[in-house]
């Protein structure tokens, strides 16, 4: 037996190129989709009976065909975050914290779905009326997600990190050279450091300024002493790829 299309069948379907092609359909729907996307999403149960009025059964199969060659899911997921949810535009139902984002690869509608009507899209109803399928591909779809916002949480970590370790040997750089090279490396404060910028950490600002401060102390003696003349600090800061693994 041949279902007449569904509710949410028919929210895509009216958002979808393929409807020119039913005659009916189209053109006694006209006025209402001029209204725009928002009112389309909000279609009822009371709008369900006249709306299959103006599909021939027979043409439901094809015109489910239509859909999923129409409707994909781009791949993308937005984190509505904690407590905060939003309706799935496909079920008008479901209420999401993850948007899976579905796009109509025709005319370039986007749709905010659950998961489990991502499966409704892509592979159509019927098929995600098959438990063993459905929860199959919705555990799918969820560690794709969980993965992503890992990738996405470890780059928005990592990137500033690097930065501040850029930062900080363009702060610390010259003076810990000029440690270095006036016998001061085997210092166990100065040891203690480099293990800690080995370690790929950052140095605290107390560190810092105790460094700086050694640095001014032994600067000046050896101004005094002559072996030193006496310059301007530089600031450039040193390659990305030298402070990987010593500290400056
Ligand atoms: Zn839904």
């Amino acid at each position: 037996m041949v279902e007449k299309l569904t509710l949410p069948e028919w929210r895509l379907f009216l958002l979808s190129e393929c409807l020119k092609a039913y005659g009916d359909a189209y053109e006694n729907t006209t006025v209402f989709r001029a209204t725009g996307k928002d009112s389309i999403l909000c279609i009822s149960d009371d709008d369900l009976q006249y709306l299959n009025t103006l599909v021939r059964e027979d043409h439901c199969e094809g015109i489910r065909t239509a859909l999923r060659k129409e409707w994909k899911f781009s791949g993308k997921v937005v984190d509505g975050g904690k407590g905060n949810y939003t309706i799935c535009e496909y079920c008008h139902k479901r209420e999401i914290r993850y948007q899976y984002l579905c796009v109509n690869v025709i005319n370039g509608t986007w749709l905010k779905l659950g998961s489990v009507c991502v499966g409704r899209i892509v592979h159509g109803e019927a098929k995600m009326n098959d438990r063993e399928f459905s929860k199959k591909y919705v555990s799918g779809l969820e560690a794709m997600r969980v993965q992503k916002m890992k990738e996405a949480e470890t780059a928005i970590v990592e990137k500033p990190m690097r930065q501040l370790r850029l930062e900080q040997h363009g702060r610390i750089g010259h003076a810990t050279k000029f440690l270095r090279e006036n016998g001061h490396g085997d210092d166990t404060f100065y040891k203690s450091l480099e293990s800690q910028w080995k370690a790929g950490k950052l140095l605290s600002a107390k560190q810092e300024k105790a460094l700086m401060s050694l640095y001014t102390n032994v600067y000046n003696k050896r101004v005094r002493e002559g072996v030193v003349t006496p310059e301007p600090i530089p600031t450039t800061a040193t390659p990305e790829e030298d402070i990987e693994n010593n500290i400056p």
